[in-house]
């Protein structure tokens, strides 16, 4: 085996560095590093991934905690009897220590979406250490870093990465302490369970993740290898992957209904998988929200939990944001959707990028065989139209080389918005001069603010019943042009 060198906070359990840490008093932004930590000497993780020196790379602490033992656990399963009893109790302390992360690491003091009792908080603690993810002062600070820096080199557990490695790769490979980026926890420090957890931590992970199961089942039910390997180490396995699930699935799997600039998603699936934390677009959005669902019929049972702690009088101070704020995301991001949509269609070549041309030119040309209509002070070349056109090929005929402005807008047939759409990619000129550019000129200052409504690209909107071709007021002079 090759020699652990110790890197500063980067294990789940580092006895070697927990025992180092500073006093519950200490200065509050101090580097959660251990005492031999040197800051000079160049970290393994600044030489590159050698076949010679792989070995130095990767945190064996932790693959032994998140590979090895389960697996261990997975083969002597094999010969294990499951026990009914030692299942549903092993069902029930999953959630339990699921909810020690979820509702305690993640809500309660990674972002502090609420405030809990001292009884609460010591159920959460204790629940949070049978997880075996790290204590609650280390996961915090590296989870506030990952809000903070998401999808950065000093996130983490980037998904940028790839998602095997915001899922275990992070754990298992070292990191250099240099890169996670810095964030504030002083008000952890301030919290005695906390840091007594942090200070006692492996304590608290043999007991809550070992030895209390086993007790569970051995005096419950005289199950000891049972509590041992279900309630213990399986159970643990399963509660890791779980929640491992937050910082990999919910940045890979679902929608992104309030941004879509960074790489959070919602997905039922993730959420079903954590215990609730899978609507993790909104989480990023509104992260001090003790909520992560926000409608009521998904699956989020962390917030319940929660909620029902309220009841019981154990949680207080719930952060909520107003739905308005919510919704005013929401909207932004379909708008930027919408737009992204608008942009791939085609609306026609813009009116400021046509050329212009004379009425007397218009007519000319016509009369030299192009099939031009002129609509609105906007000439249209139809030659490609004229035998689908639906209301038949004369009617069609019968506005080329004239102003069609009336008979399009009424007179003759009140045309429908997608025939102002189908119209308007038709455009080849702009008319200079004549009673049609003064019905040009008013269907522009008709539809002044409309039309000239850009989306984030900078593209024009056009809206149904806007297009410049559109004439709502009675057209008299154009009818006799
Ligand atoms: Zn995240
Ligand atoms: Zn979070």
């Amino acid at each position: 085996m090759p020699s652990h060198q110790p890197v500063a906070g980067m294990s789940a359990v580092d006895p070697e560095y927990l025992s180092s840490q500073p006093s519950p008093m200490a200065k509050s932004n101090e580097p959660n590093r251990e005492k031999k930590y040197n800051p000079e000497k160049k970290h393994i993780t600044e030489y590159p991934l050698t076949r010679e020196n792989w070995y130095k790379h990767v945190n064996w602490l932790n693959v032994t905690l998140i590979v090895m033992v389960p697996l261990y656990g997975l083969i002597t399963a094999l010969w294990t009897p499951l026990k009914l009893k030692t299942a549903i109790f092993s069902m029930i302390y999953y959630y339990c220590t699921g909810l020690g992360i979820t509702a305690g690491y993640h809500r309660l003091w990674a972002h502090r979406s609420y405030s809990a009792t001292k009884p609460l908080e010591l159920f959460l603690a204790l629940c949070g250490a049978g997880a075996v993810e790290g204590s609650a002062r280390w996961w915090s600070r590296d989870h506030r870093a990952h809000h903070r820096y998401t999808d950065t080199e000093k996130d983490p557990y980037s998904v940028r990465k790839g998602l095997a490695y915001s899922h275990l790769g992070w754990m298992i490979m070292k990191q250099n302490p240099k890169r996670i980026g810095r964030t504030d926890i002083s008000d952890l420090n301030e919290n005695w369970i906390v840091v007594l957890q942090h200070r006692h931590y492996l304590k608290f992970v043999i007991a809550m993740g070992l030895v209390f199961p086993m007790l569970v089942c051995g005096l419950g039910w005289n199950d000891w290898a049972g509590g041992f390997i279900y309630a213990g180490i399986l159970r643990i396995f399963f509660v890791q992957q779980a929640t491992f699930c937050v910082n990999s699935l919910a940045h890979w799997l679902g929608d992104q209904p309030f941004d879509d600039r960074n790489s959070p998603r919602d997905h039922v699936f993730t959420a079903l998988v954590t215990l609730g934390e899978g609507y993790h677009n909104f989480h990023h959005e509104f992260p001090s929200d003790y909520r992560n669902a926000i409608e009521w019929w998904q699956y989020d049972p962390t917030k319940w939990f929660i909620a029902s702690m309220k009841l019981l009088g154990l949680a207080y101070d719930l952060k909520e944001f107003r739905s308005n704020e919510i919704e005013k995301g929401r909207v932004q991001q379909l708008q930027k959707k919408l737009d992204q949509k608008r942009a791939r269609l085609d609306w026609g070549v813009p009116l400021d990028s046509l050329p212009v041309l004379e009425y007397d030119d218009y007519v000319d040309q016509c009369k030299n065989g192009r099939n031009l209509i002129l609509v609105a002070g906007v000439v249209h070349d139809v030659s490609g139209f004229i035998n689908e056109h639906p209301g038949g090929k004369a009617m069609i005929k019968s506005g080329i080389g004239k102003d069609a402005t009336a008979p399009f807008n009424g007179a003759i047939y009140q045309h429908s918005n997608a025939a102002h759409n189908l119209l308007s990619t038709m455009r080849v000129g702009i008319i200079r001069g004549g009673c049609e550019v003064e019905i040009w000129k008013r269907a522009q200052q008709e539809n002044k603010d409309v039309q000239f409504v850009k989306d984030g690209e900078g593209n024009r909107i056009v809206r149904a019943g806007n297009q410049v071709t559109k004439i709502t007021e009675p057209v008299t002079t154009a009818g006799a042009a």
